[in-house]
């Protein structure tokens, strides 16, 4: 993928999730550009969090700094079919609803899903392993705060909403302002395995500003076929655009 195509569509990107960033486009994810993940926190004042935050996203989920809690309760959501479009942003594919597509519920407060989005490979790992694929439903309260609801993916079965984003995604190009009309879309239809075992951490955002307070639950591994043709089709698109791993923040898993 040609560097400079990918820096443009980056911050058309980041402004539907970050409205604060002054200059989307100035960073990358390539270390050898000078504007790598290890250099956002230098590039704009607004963004030190990404290299003085203390909860920084992503982190490797490791059994050995696991808690196990029961009180948390099962994954509260209650999504709905919603109109959506779907864009390659150039370095990742995301779905965005335009009309209520419903929400999660944390600690009695509603954050109402917006779009989801995929990375390849995944920026979570568990216990060092990184997987094929990663889901990152962002939600958003009426505070303004951010709950990001991430399914990390292994071979396996299909869910229904990959297979309709599928059907899309073959005619894509790259052009970071053309929306593709998905019709209705039921993020419902999307396999989370058990809403009873999650991961539950207070993270950051994985691009700049880094913004922290974002509360992340982290779904354990699903199983997901991809046809060799999607999973090629997805990596060209997202391949490479994870953040370093923050090995050493603290997290928690719910068993029930
Ligand atoms: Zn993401």
């Amino acid at each position: 993928m040609h560097f400079t195509s990918v820096q443009c569509v980056q911050g058309e990107n980041f402004l539907f999730l970050v409205n604060n960033a002054d200059d989307e486009s100035s960073f990358t994810y390539e270390e050898k550009s000078g504007k790598g993940p290890r250099s956002w926190g230098e590039i704009n004042p607004h963004w030190q969090a990404c290299k003085n935050g203390t909860l920084q996203s992503p982190i490797d989920l490791l059994d050995q700094r696991v808690q196990v809690l029961s009180h948390l309760g099962r994954l509260n959501r209650d999504y709905k079919p919603a109109p959506a479009t779907v864009k390659n942003r150039g370095h990742d594919i995301t779905v965005m609803w335009k009309g209520e597509a419903g929400e999660i519920k944390i600690n009695g407060t509603e954050y109402k899903l917006l779009q989801c989005h995929w990375h390849s490979p995944s920026e979570h790992t568990i216990n060092g392993t990184r997987y094929e694929l990663e889901l990152h439903l962002v939600h958003k309260c009426s505070q303004g705060n951010l709950a990001v609801v991430s399914i990390v993916y292994k071979y396996g079965r299909p869910d229904r909403m990959l297979s309709k984003v599928r059907r899309q995604i073959c005619g894509l190009s790259v052009d970071p302002k053309q929306d593709k009309e998905l019709g209705i879309v039921n993020p419902g239809d999307i396999k989370f395995g058990s809403s009873r075992k999650y991961y539950r951490y207070l993270g950051s955002l994985t691009v700049p500003p880094c913004t922290e307070g974002v509360i992340w639950t982290i779904v354990q591994k699903v199983s997901l076929t991809f046809s060799i043709q999607l999973l090629v089709r997805f990596a060209l698109v997202v391949f490479g655009f994870w953040r370093l791993i923050k090995p050493e923040w603290f997290c928690w898993v719910v068993v029930l």
